[in-house]
């Protein structure tokens, strides 16, 4: 792809503190990413507008939650020179794209998706009682892609069926509106354990609004406390029995996080990862030493991004100054796509000369 045209964009609901779910499934790449330097623009934002459609009750949690979120952002290393991080509440075009995509979409499809089913059920909305907002989120995600042109979208696999369907509405779009919009694609972590990582008490997906997370600002105290209360295997009672790695989050996430470099640092009797699962395989490597070595990988990649964080919360209103900046910058990007969208669609009246000149012809003639 001409690397010109490399559109990053991706963003996080302020529904919580960022956790090493978030992490190794879509932050830790952004970061890679714009290291790299091999794209166009890089857009992060902060998805507020969607955090409330199921926390429509809670306004202050994910008011709270926004600098909590920018907080993370920095803390990990991404740079606001570099990439235009942005509020989505403060974009008022996202809610006329949404508009418009709302008639694109219908509600079979919706309650086909994938993603919209397990949430609906997380969430215990009964029913038909779920948020019409939250409902059609695919739909306003979709906005928030194409509004911003991006053509790479590094997700966690919750989001592949979100970008399928955002795929569909860009095809429908062009189809019958001519060549506007741009087909996102989804960047996925290349490691399987990535993709979605599961809980410390080893449920299928570590999230906010679960509690079972592991968060990037967690002090190492916390991060002990939760490392040696993690779900195992329940059938290695005994250091001598054989241990099962299959749902075993201790190993799943030492499969997300450490390196060979990590056992000369750590735990020198073992070579590599290979070698400590073999071990715990066979019988006779309890999980307490597996839990220590994991809680070291981890502390060791925490510190930094805590340290940062310490740094950075002593002068929080340069974080919301530099959110405004990228909320402005965001906006002048937003601005542009709608315009052409409103044109594609033959709705901007009053900058199409031709239409007047037409009509004003047609009257004429018929006098
Ligand atoms: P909520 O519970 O409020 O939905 P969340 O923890 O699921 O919060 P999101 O803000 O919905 O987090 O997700 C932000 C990004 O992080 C998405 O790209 C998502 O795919 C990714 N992500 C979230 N949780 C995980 C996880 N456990 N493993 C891998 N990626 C994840
Ligand atoms: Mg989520």
């Amino acid at each position: 792809m001409d690397s010109k045209k490399r559109i990053i964009l991706t963003g996080d609901r302020p529904t919580g503190r960022l956790h090493i779910g978030h992490y190794v499934g879509s932050l830790r790449r952004r970061v890679e990413l714009q290291n790299e330097g091999n794209f166009d623009k890089m857009y992060v934002f902060i998805a507020d507008a969607q955090a409330l459609t199921d926390n429509i009750d809670n306004p202050e949690k994910v008011r709270q939650n926004v600098i909590e979120v920018a907080l993370d952002y920095l803390a990990c290393g991404l740079d606001p020179e570099k990439v235009t991080i942005f509020i989505q509440s403060q974009i008022p075009e996202l809610c006329e794209l949404s508009f418009y995509f709302m008639d694109l979409v219908s509600v079979s499809r919706l309650q086909r998706n994938p993603t919209v089913k397990t949430e609906v059920q997380m969430r215990g909305f009964a029913g038909e009682s779920v948020p019409v907002g939250f409902f059609t989120y695919p739909i306003s995600q979709a906005a928030d892609i194409t509004l911003f042109k991006a053509t790479t979208v590094p997700v966690g696999q919750d989001q592949e069926p979100m970008l399928e369907q955002c795929r569909e509405i860009v095809r429908r779009f062009n189809n019958i509106y001519g060549e506007t919009l741009v087909e996102p694609n989804i960047m996925l972590p290349d490691n399987s354990a990535c993709l979605r990582l599961p809980g410390t008490d080893g449920k299928a997906k570590m999230s906010k609004s679960l509690g079972n997370c592991i968060y990037l600002s967690d002090t190492a105290k916390e991060l002990k406390q939760k490392v040696n209360s993690m779900y195992t295997d329940p059938e290695h009672i005994h250091i001598e029995q054989p241990g099962h790695l299959d749902g075993n989050t201790v190993f799943i996430y030492l499969d997300a996080f450490c390196s060979d470099e990590d056992f000369r640092k750590f735990l020198p009797d073992y070579q590599n990862l290979d070698e400590l699962k073999a071990h715990y395989t066979r019988g006779g490597l309890g999980d307490g030493t597996c839990k220590k070595f994991l809680y070291n990988v981890l502390n060791d990649r925490l510190t930094p991004i805590r340290e940062r964080r310490l740094e950075l919360q002593k002068d929080i209103p340069a974080i919301y100054d530099m959110l405004c900046q990228g909320c402005e910058r965001a906006r002048q990007a937003a601005v542009e796509t709608m315009d052409e969208v409103r044109k594609a669609m033959k709705i901007n009246y009053f900058d199409d000369k031709e239409l007047i000149v037409e009509q004003a012809k047609r009257y004429a003639s018929s006098k």
